[in-house]
């Protein structure tokens, strides 16, 4: 099955898993109230892939199917910008609110695809001709993945990562003549109600000893002994005038537990090799997956932008102080956009012939967003001031008691009816305030790891050559530069 539509995406949904939400088991997640609204909009991703598809599809390499670009195994800057176009109609949908939707994971498979020598190191050969196969099986199905890549906490004073001894973390605890036995947790996985399968892949290195931990697969969420335990739901109930965001886009996290869970072993990446475990993500997986979180970050932040905009119009509220923030979220998302065209334009070939962007643009971007989108946020809820709550409900708007007084009292500068106004403010108020709205604030600042933890690992890691050569222009002075020589000799 190519590119699937957003019914057959539905569909696949349907099949017994344990997932749990409030107090209940969860029997047909499309139809769950606490679900319906994300699970309608994931569809639309679905099927926008087809209504798109000039800038969604690609053939597939081997079968000439039409497959979404984000499983395209990147060969060629064009390719990385055939890429771009796909992930860009995917973050306009849900402008960004949607983190995990699909592609994100697709792309995060065909980077790993496209490198089989770095996952066959170290021993490994079987467990990455696995994963090539089924990064096929991935992009010919269109499956949707979640993924659960951090041990969950216990005591941060032993470290972040579990040793030999933890009981709680995901471990492999036997084996049979097909299959590894594997139990413990996980956390976080996003969209998890909405997947078919569920993957497990590195994350921070295991110390010595630790080689239990070191696993990587991906199971169907059908798969006996997973259970699913979803975060309180977000979801409002859908109205798209009351909550134009939340009525839609909650995406789910779930904490995960595996209770003796048997994973066939064509499915097994990493089977207990903890050098492949702390080898395999080093290189290749930053620079690929970092395409689609950018440009789904980017396009959030151009929303926000436009929707400040939105907001002084309907009050003619441009004064110089409330310009100024507009002018802060818009240098945000330049920075971000410029970021994303450095890192493609300066992309460059990896072994065995893939292209993947310069990962320094993008780090340099990670590691700011947890502390813009906060700011972005602050911004949008003073600019919004009281605004945001003198916004009535459709059914106040509706009411033929209210309406016309509505339309009197609450009409806004110039030609703006209170239609639009009451719209806007709701919008704004459902981006930055509502329930969902704090969880997508949590989610920026740790998604791909804490802002601090970027910040000094990015740090660490990159080349600090000419920072040092400009340094060394005043400190590394010769005996007779001092006396009066030329202080720069590098420049010599
Ligand atoms: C909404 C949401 C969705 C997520 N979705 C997924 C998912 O789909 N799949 C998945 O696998 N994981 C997911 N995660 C988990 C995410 O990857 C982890 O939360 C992330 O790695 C951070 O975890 P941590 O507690 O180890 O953070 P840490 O880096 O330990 O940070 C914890 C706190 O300590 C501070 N801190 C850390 N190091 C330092 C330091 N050296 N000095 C000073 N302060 C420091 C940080 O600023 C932060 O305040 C999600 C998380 C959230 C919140």
């Amino acid at each position: 099955m190519p590119a699937r539509t957003g019914q057959q995406f539905l569909d696949g949904l349907k099949a017994s898993r344990e997932i749990y939400v409030g107090d209940e088991r969860v029997t047909d997640v499309a139809s769950h109230p606490e679900f319906s609204g994300a699970a309608e909009e994931l569809a639309a991703v679905f099927d926008l892939q087809h209504a798109e598809a000039a800038r969604c599809l690609v053939p597939d390499p081997e079968t000439g199917e039409l497959i979404n670009a984000s499983h395209l195994i990147p060969r060629s800057r064009e390719d990385l910008f055939k890429r771009h176009a796909a992930l860009e109609v995917c973050a306009e949908h849900s402008v960004g609110l949607m983190g995990r939707t699909p592609d994100y994971m697709n792309v995060t498979f065909a980077g790993f695809a496209a490198r089989p020598d770095e996952w066959a190191q170290k021993g490994n050969e079987a467990g990455a001709e696995n994963l090539v196969a089924f990064q096929k099986e991935l992009r010919r199905k269109d499956l949707s993945l979640t993924h659960t890549i951090i041990h969950p906490t216990v005591d941060k004073a032993q470290g972040d990562v579990p040793r030999a001894g933890n009981d709680v973390a995901l471990q492999k605890v036997g084996e049979t003549e097909h299959s590894i036995i594997v139990r413990g947790s996980r956390i976080l996985a996003t969209l998890a109600p909405f997947a078919d399968e569920m993957a497990v892949y590195p994350s921070y290195p295991l110390p010595e000893g630790a080689d239990a931990f070191a696993l990587a697969f991906s199971i169907p969420m059908t798969t006996p002994g997973m259970k699913i335990l979803c975060r309180d739901s977000y979801s409002a109930p859908k109205n798209a005038h009351d909550f134009p965001l939340s009525g839609r886009f909650d995406e789910q996290d779930a904490f995960v537990i595996f209770d003796d869970v048997e994973v066939p072993k064509e499915r097994v990446f990493i089977n207990a090799n903890l050098a492949a475990y702390n080898t395999v993500m080093r290189t290749s997986w930053s620079p690929n997956i970092m395409q689609q979180t950018m440009i789904r970050a980017q396009t959030k932040l151009e929303f926000a932008w436009g929707l400040a905009n939105r907001m002084l119009k309907c009050i003619n509220g441009k004064n110089p102080a409330a310009q100024e923030m507009l002018g802060e979220i818009w240098s945000f998302a330049e920075f971000a956009r410029s970021a994303i065209y450095a890192s493609e334009m300066q992309a460059k070939e990896y072994p065995g012939g893939v292209w993947f962007p310069d990962v320094r643009p993008l780090h340099a971007l990670r590691s700011s967003l947890p502390f813009w989108v906060p700011r972005v946020n602050e911004i949008i809820r003073l600019l919004g001031s009281h605004n945001v709550f003198a916004a009535p409900t459709e059914a106040q708007m509706r009411n033929p008691e209210l309406k016309h007084l509505i339309d009197r009292y609450l009409k806004g500068a110039g030609d703006v009816q209170a239609e639009e106004r009451v719209r806007v403010y709701r919008l704004a108020w459902d981006f930055v305030g509502s329930a969902l709205a704090s969880r997508n604030e949590q989610y920026e600042r740790f998604y791909l790891g804490s802002g601090a933890r970027n910040r000094q690992t990015h740090e660490m890691f990159s080349d600090p050559t000419r920072a040092n050569r400009l340094v060394d222009q005043f400190v590394n002075i010769q005996p007779q530069d001092a006396k009066g020589g030329s202080a720069c000799p590098q420049a010599a």
